[in-house]
């Protein structure tokens, strides 16, 4: 077994017991990058310098014995994350020479921790997509099917993860940022409660939903992040002073007592590939095999929730993106000399297609006149949807559902039509409105050999069911242990 094969629990455990160093598990992970990355092209920065030195200053913490389950394990990071002194774009051109002088709070987190970051992963240009086709740097592969998109936004990570380049990545997740990109990849990816994780140094996107969390090869070590990252944060004033449970502790046998809602409208969702519904009806059948009780419930305002997301989100991305203007980060076009050209073309080079899709119609529905029509609609939409979920939770502690309509599609297939690719969201993006917790794990493969993941949803802060639930499930299959040829 080569070392970049290992999942971050199993490292943990051979680097203390001293059967492998850190320099060597992330010299593994370097070489896998340098031979798989010209096929996946997961990576906008490869920091293999400054990994090697965090190795080594891993492997003398572990000498003296100060080792934490994360102690000397080589990760990934989101392009959209905070690192000091290490390039962070989110994947667009208007912050493509931008090093932050700071770490986000996660970053100060894992580092304390020992971890080592490997480098900077692809992604939609500034979370915004599907497919990771919309990254203003370069495309990403997926692992299992070159030829087909790894999911998104967070698709770098995913891929990396699926394909070994990491043992673990963070993502984020604003509408299935993490879940769809780890479904389509075959991994597991966890959004964690609004509030759970703090998001200070996170590049905002829709700071209403934006919510960072793990990508990971198993649900043990889906638990180990989460234990790393969550917590209250002074520097996120949206982070909840909540107790940190040990997630892994959650990692148990059994699940009897646990009730699973089925939601009746996505079940009947227009759209749904039938290898995803014979995958997640698998799935059901299997947790009921291990002792879970499956009900029925419904969700009804489901079939807004696209629509009510693709108003909210742009409305704070219009907003959040204000700041990139040339003068204060990144890409400026020195060719204008008057203010107001400046802006304007600096704003039209450095930002993408989709990104300036989102900013006109954000901009759109905020604006006098429209507000009550859109803005304003859209958020009471929001808040039938949470009622809807507050509803279904009085009868099952776990919500489950397919996370994606398909398996991954064919690079291009969507690019042409934006509404298409919106509705691959339709699964995930209630979760996000509704600040709930939600998982994506393995379940399956299409015909075509692709691997498809079911959703699990939580009540708020009940990580801990879902990981107790996905843990069950996943030592009662083997989806996870299959991996992509490459
Ligand atoms: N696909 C959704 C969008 O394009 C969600 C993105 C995300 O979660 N960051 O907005």
């Amino acid at each position: 077994m080569n070392l970049y094969e290992l999942t971050i629990n199993e490292a943990s455990g051979f680097l203390r017991k001293g059967e492998i160093s850190s320099k060597e598990l992330t010299g593994s992970v370097l070489d896998r990058i340098d031979s798989v990355e010209g096929k996946v092209g997961a990576y906008i920065t490869v920091a293999a310098e400054s990994a090697m030195k965090q190795a080594g200053y891993a492997d003398s913490e572990i000498s003296k014995g100060n080792i934490t389950p994360l102690t000397g394990v080589p990760l990934s990071i989101k392009d959209l994350i905070c690192t000091k002194g290490l390039r962070t774009t989110c994947a667009s051109r208007i912050l493509d020479n931008f090093v932050p002088p700071y770490d986000a709070s996660v970053i100060k987190k894992l580092k304390k921790a020992g971890a080592v970051i490997v480098g900077k992963t692809n992604m939609d240009e500034f979370a915004m997509g599907s497919s990771t086709e919309n990254s203003g740097i370069k495309v990403t592969h997926n692992p299992w099917d070159l030829s087909c998109i790894p999911g998104g936004s967070s698709g770098g990570s995913a891929a990396a993860v699926a394909a070994n380049m990491c043992l673990g990545s963070l993502g984020s997740d604003t509408g299935g940022s993490i879940r769809q990109p780890a479904s389509h990849c075959g991994v597991v990816g966890m959004k964690p409660t609004y509030g759970r994780v703090s998001r200070f140094g996170l590049v905002a996107f829709a700071s209403s939903l934006d919510q960072i969390g793990p990508v990971t090869k198993d649900v043990i070590d889906c638990g180990i992040l989460m234990n790393a990252v969550s917590g209250y944060d002074p520097g996120d004033s949206t982070s909840v002073p909540e107790d940190v449970p040990d997630y892994t502790s959650f990692c148990k046998e059994g699940l009897s007592g646990v009730t699973v809602g089925i939601p009746v409208e996505y079940h009947k969702a227009e759209g749904l590939d039938k290898n995803v519904f014979a995958a997640v009806k698998n799935g059901i059948s299997v947790l009921e095999d291990l002792g879970a009780v499956c009900v029925e419930v419904s969700l009804p305002h489901t079939k807004y929730a696209v629509a009510a997301y693709y108003v909210i989100a742009p409305s704070e991305a219009s907003s959040n993106l204000a700041r990139y203007d040339g003068v204060k980060y990144g890409f400026r076009d020195r060719e204008k000399s008057r203010l107001m050209d400046m802006y304007q073309s600096t704003r039209s080079k450095g930002f993408g297609p989709e990104v300036q899709r989102r900013i006109i119609l954000g901009t759109y529905s905020l604006s006098a006149g429209y507000y009550d029509a859109y803005y304003k609609k859209a958020t009471q939409v929001r808040t039938l949807i949470m009622e809807d979920f507050k509803n279904a939770f009085k009868a099952c502690d776990v919500i489950l559902s397919p996370v994606a309509p398909t398996p991954a599609f064919k690079t291009g297939e969507k690019t042409q039509d934006p509404l298409t690719m919106y509705l691959s969201d339709i699964f995930t993006i209630s979760a996000n409105l509704a600040g709930m917790p939600g998982m994506s794990i393995p379940c399956g493969f299409s015909a075509a050999g692709l691997p498809i993941g079911m959703q699990l949803m939580g009540k708020h802060f009940n990580e801990g069911i879902l990981l107790k639930t996905a843990y069950n499930f996943e030592q009662a299959t083997d989806f996870h242990k299959k991996k992509p040829k490459i």
